[in-house]
């Protein structure tokens, strides 16, 4: 098996790794790589079969000003991001927004309510007091967090309209860091596809999304990272989407107990329980990666019973004495693949 492709080296991330074949490959076309940093991690695209004429120069141009418009748009460790403006604003009035932040907030928004509120954007305050936010002071627990933060949360009532947004608390913050990297995977692989790009593999920070024939001519292979280390299993892409979430990416240890940057909006802390990573493929990067993270924060048994019921492709790793335990959705095995 081979992976030449690292994973996000920067910033840790719970992922997925292509899978490349050690034989060649089997058209005549030269394959075209491209890879660069982008939001405190790497992106990678590999296209095989490339079409004739395409320009690659202007071609990474363009996916590179798609990627810098998420971050410009959407992080929360930029104080002049729009998100970050909207955040600072104590004012309960419409603001404007622009069109790639709205359609990442309403679908986060969309998930909240299809998740009863164990995914949610309005979060931030509560990642910020848990010390995951963009000011990183706090590496043992502050305690529970303040009713003024949990009413922050809780009151947030954020509401979209065409080119405008507003929240229903004056202290109320969003926070797309679960979801925005899986957008913006989406439009880079718009872009793949506007230009004539059919057979290619995209990656952001563990997120992939794989069409194609692939550089063998039998598809495109995703191998799912255990939290230990090395590929826990590997799935095959036609399309879809795969995104990760765990709860070991990014932690503290304070008296034996662990705290993570997933935190349950419900409980006001940081996600707590056997549960250790879960992977979900989706048609849309988007959808997996905000996903990954709700069922994540559900549970094991919430959480298992939620992606059958809504016949979702999902993989959930809990804790088993020192190891881990499987448990897959039966969408989920329609993806695996034994890899030689
Ligand atoms: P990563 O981006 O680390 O690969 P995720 O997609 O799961 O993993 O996103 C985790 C980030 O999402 C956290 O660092 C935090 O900023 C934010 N977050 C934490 N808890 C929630 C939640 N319950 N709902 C939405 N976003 C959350
Ligand atoms: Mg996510």
């Amino acid at each position: 098996m081979s992976a030449p492709w690292t994973r996000r080296s920067i910033l840790k991330a719970a992922g997925a790794v292509a899978l490349m074949p050690l034989l060649p490959n089997a058209s005549s076309a030269v394959p075209v790589k491209l890879a660069g940093p982008t939001m405190g991690t790497r992106y990678r695209v590999h296209m095989e079969n490339p079409p004739k004429g395409l320009r690659v120069a202007e071609l990474k141009h363009v996916i590179e000003r798609v990627l810098k418009t998420t971050d410009r748009l959407m992080s929360t460790h930029r104080s002049d991001s729009e998100l970050s403006g909207f955040n600072a604003s104590e004012s309960v009035s419409w603001q404007r927004v622009s069109a790639p932040t709205a359609r990442v907030v309403e679908t986060a928004l969309h998930v909240q309510r299809a998740s009863g509120g164990a995914f949610n954007p309005a979060t931030a305050p509560m990642v910020d007091h848990w010390g995951f936010g963009a000011v990183r002071k706090v590496y043992r627990p502050p305690g529970a967090v303040p009713d003024g933060i949990l009413d922050s949360v809780r009151q947030a009532a954020i509401e979209l309209e065409p080119g405008r947004m507003r929240k229903g608390h004056a202290h109320a913050a969003l926070d797309l860091n679960a979801i925005a990297k899986g957008d913006a995977l989406d439009q880079v692989v718009s872009v793949l596809e506007r230009e004539g790009v059919h057979d290619y593999l995209v990656e952001i920070g563990g997120e992939i999304v794989a069409r194609g024939p692939g550089p063998r001519g039998d598809g495109w292979r995703a191998g799912i990272e255990h939290p230990r280390g090395g590929v826990h299993c590997v799935v095959e892409l036609q399309g879809q989407a795969v995104a990760t979430s765990g709860d070991y990416v990014d932690f503290y240890m304070h008296n034996g107990r662990r705290y993570s940057h997933i935190i349950d909006p419900r409980a006001g802390r940081p996600v707590e329980q056997e549960l250790g990573l879960v992977s979900v493929i989706a048609d849309t990067a988007m959808e997996a990666d905000a996903w990954a993270t709700a069922l994540l924060v559900m549970g094991l048994e919430e959480g298992v019973s939620f992606a059958e019921n809504h016949a979702m492709a999902a993989l959930f790793l809990r804790r088993d004495g020192s190891g881990y335990r499987e448990l897959t959705t039966p969408a989920f095995e329609r993806f695996r693949v034994t890899y030689t």
